[in-house]
């Protein structure tokens, strides 16, 4: 699919017309790489949430082998603090590797990431020079245009008089920064060479604010399972292979954040840390990397705009022994690229190998502790014991661990863009108009059922409309409406991507025939079928629907 900024901004803008996400403190004029959820995102983001949770952990029956794994396992979940020891983060790598490359500007005084600079070399009257934007431009040469004419002072009529080279290019490829002319600024040569600049959000505990007390808003949730993991074998008597769950907020100082809440500053992420032993590693990786993407599918991802991609060798992180990134064609994405929804890693035993005995570095196939000048280990890890002794197989050893770590935000994005639609229909007065209906599956859709009283001035519709919700309510999440025409409220609850309708009628209180009393009409989001159904096997009817 091509890049759709259209399509993109009227999402956007449903998103905030309807109340799904809302820019973080708006009335202030808004915080970059923020959000917040209103109240139809916070009801969506809660049950792909569940439906996550449930696939890991409640559903999972640990004595029965699901089709496609090695063995049967078992999975447990926990909940970790955001603020863990400093020493979390030195060992893990963060402290030292969590870094983008920056160029701060020294005359409009902004900061950009340095792959995010992108230019093209152009001249004038032989003075030429390499002219930059840092932008998501629909046409970078557009844009590119308009800066080199407003720094050679040009009016727009003498564009052809420029006369330009190559490609546009990432700002990388340039070697002299002296010719290169800022996104925001009309001087040459006012970028700084790049410098590496930490994604970790910094506080300190308690009252000292010094290097002593400083802290780390966690950049991911994985690491609450790895210091644990003595914990959870010590009180729950799990085996491997086994799995340890989390779901939480995590905070990366994103240089520029982007494309809505695809990348923000604050995020929650979903994450399992699977442990097995290194002889069954691979095979477990192939398992979760597959049955991983399938959920996204199941849940009416559309399976053609979602890939499973392999890390080429030189992608993987250093401790990685394989990757693959479940990732979705997002509008806002060039065509055949794609936006990162999860990584599915297999990660060795870098993690608690580091835990028990310090930050490993590689050095050629192995990986080794990090030393300092005196030959210690530079971060020192915990020194507890963070093997595994299986009793039946009398063998003690470091499990090899697999992650799938998924961002809940982007999840709900991808539903949200996947759920979009536009469609052209023909309205009760015989016009044609756009229906913008939102379908997600209806697990996951915020409300399971709009409830209407075909009027709101006859007290016995409205007395029945109530009764049909108390009956739905404790099972699940109802929307009451009783303003406005009917038809005015199915397009209401078709935006919020509600599956289904029921309407109170006069045939549902028997006064014309009573063959239908105590039957109510029962629309269909997607097809827009009305059927009569009675009341009294409404529920079992949803139930099935969003099981
Ligand atoms: P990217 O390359 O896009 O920055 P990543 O590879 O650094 O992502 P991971 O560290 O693997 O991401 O984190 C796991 C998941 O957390 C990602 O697949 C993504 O869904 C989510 N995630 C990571 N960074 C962000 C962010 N800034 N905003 C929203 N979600 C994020």
């Amino acid at each position: 699919m091509a890049q759709d900024n259209s399509l993109m901004d009227a999402i956007v803008s449903l998103c905030k017309r309807r109340g799904f996400a809302f820019q973080s403190s708006e009335i202030y004029g808004g915080l970059r790489g923020l959000w917040d959820y209103g109240p139809l995102g916070v009801e969506l983001k809660r049950n792909i949430k569940e439906a996550w949770w449930r696939d890991m952990i409640t559903t999972h029956d640990e004595l029965e082998q699901p089709q496609g794994a090695p063995s049967a396992f078992q999975m447990v979940g926990i909940e970790s603090s955001i603020i863990m020891h400093p020493r979390v983060w030195k060992t893990s790598g963060h402290y030292d590797l969590f870094h983008d490359s920056m160029v701060d500007c020294r005359e409009s005084k902004k900061r950009y990431r340095y792959d995010h600079v992108k230019g093209r070399w152009v001249t004038y009257e032989g003075n030429k020079i390499f002219i930059t934007i840092a932008g998501d431009e629909d046409d970078l040469q557009d844009a590119l245009n308009v800066r080199a004419l407003q720094y050679f002072g040009l009016k727009a009529k003498y564009a052809d008089k420029l006369e330009w080279e190559g490609e546009i290019s990432d700002l990388p490829t340039v070697k002299d920064h002296s010719q290169v002319v800022g996104p925001d600024t009309k001087e040459l040569g006012t970028l700084t060479e790049p410098r590496e600049f930490n994604l970790m959000f910094e506080t300190y505990i308690g009252a000292m604010r010094d290097e002593d007390n400083k802290a780390f808003l966690r950049p991911e949730t994985a690491q609450g399972m790895f210091v644990n993991f003595k914990n959870i074998i010590d009180s729950n008597r799990v085996k491997v292979p086994f799995g340890i769950a989390q779901q939480g907020k995590s905070f990366r100082n994103e240089i520029t954040p982007r494309n809505f809440t695809f990348r923000s500053r604050e995020f929650e992420q979903m994450e399992m840390e699977f442990f097995c032993h290194p002889d069954d590693s691979f095979k477990w990786y192939t398992y979760w990397r597959d049955r991983r993407f399938k959920w996204y599918t199941d849940l009416g991802i559309d399976a053609s705009k979602l890939i499973l991609r392999d890390h080429e060798k030189d992608e993987l992180s250093h401790y990685s022994v394989g990757t693959a990134d479940v990732e979705y064609a997002f509008p806002f994405c060039e065509e055949g690229e794609f936006g990162e929804l999860e990584g599915v890693a297999h990660r060795g035993d870098f993690d608690l190998r580091s835990h028990m005995e310090g930050k490993l570095v590689r050095e050629g196939d192995e990986l080794v502790v990090e030393k300092d000048e005196e030959g210690n280990p530079r971060y020192p890890g915990s020194g507890k014991d963070l093997t595994f002794y299986n009793d039946e197989t009398k063998e003690r050893f470091v499990p090899h661990v697999i992650e799938p770590a998924a961002g809940a935000d982007r999840t709900v994005l991808a539903f949200i863009c996947n759920a979009y639609n536009e469609e052209t229909v023909t309205n009760e007065k015989g016009k044609e108009e756009t229906r913008i209906v939102m379908k997600f599956h209806p697990r996951i859709a915020p409300y399971k059922v709009g409830v209407f009283p075909l009027l709101k001035n006859k007290p016995e519709l409205v007395a029945k409309a109530r009764e049909v919700c108390n009956l739905l309510r404790p099972y699940m999440a109802v929307f009451y409406d009783e303003g406005g025409a009917i038809g005015r409220r199915y397009r209401r609850q078709d935006e919020a991507g509600t599956p289904y309708g029921v309407t109170i009628d006069f045939d549902t209180l028997g006064e014309k025939d009573t063959a239908d009393k105590d039957t109510v009409t029962l629309r269909d989001r997607d097809t827009m079928e009305q059927t009569r159904m009675p009341i009294s096997e409404l529920l079992a009817f949803l139930l099935e629907k969003i099981r």
